[in-house]
């Protein structure tokens, strides 16, 4: 009789098919006395729990960007999980460069920030709001921002009445400010 899986996805490392565990994740490449592959992602991952969904996502993508994960003092904070050759899971704050001071940006829980926003001479308060208009900006658009200077295409963004609108997210000439265009 064939042992019902419950397979999340592919493994990015072997290819083979990512299976839950009562502890997390594992590729069936990693199971038994030889395993062959070294993919096992623990359930819980900075004091959060991750769902299958996010899972099935981090294993296409390798990168995810999260809210929800907490300190031993249980402040939460988000981060960028990424996927390491190793089968290693990083945490990651910082998605890119800042395009007006060249400073790193961080992921916080309502903006993308600046790291030089307290530099004591050449302070910088470059940011990007993550709810703008109604859209969450994900990881790839914020990025987009900051390496291309506009998003790649329009997002779909509300008015008080409700009525949709669409626009792309630029900078302002300045490269202070995030602008629709
Ligand atoms: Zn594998
Ligand atoms: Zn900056």
């Amino acid at each position: 009789m064939e042992t019902e899986k419950k397979i999340v996805g592919r493994c990015p490392l072997c290819g083979g098919n990512v299976v839950k565990t009562c502890k997390g994740y594992r590729c069936e490449n990693n199971i038994g006395e030889n395993p062959t592959c070294c993919l096992n992602i623990n359930g819980i991952l900075g004091n959060r729990k991750m769902s299958d969904e996010e899972i099935t996502e981090f294993l296409t993508t390798r990168r995810i960007m999260l809210d929800g994960f907490a300190t031993k003092e249980g402040k939460t904070f988000p981060t960028v999980l990424e996927l390491g050759d190793d089968g290693s899971v990083n945490m990651q704050s910082v998605i890119g460069k800042c395009p007006h001071c060249g400073g790193d940006i961080r992921v916080g829980s309502r903006a993308f920030n600046c790291s030089n926003f307290h530099h004591p001479t050449a302070p910088c308060t470059f940011s990007i709001w993550r709810n703008i208009g109604g859209h969450q900006l994900t990881l790839t658009e914020a990025q987009e921002i900051c390496e291309k200077e506009i998003t790649s295409s329009e997002l779909e963004m509300f008015r008080d009445d409700g009525s949709v609108y669409r626009k792309r997210l630029g900078l302002s000439p300045d490269k202070l400010q995030i602008v629709k265009i």
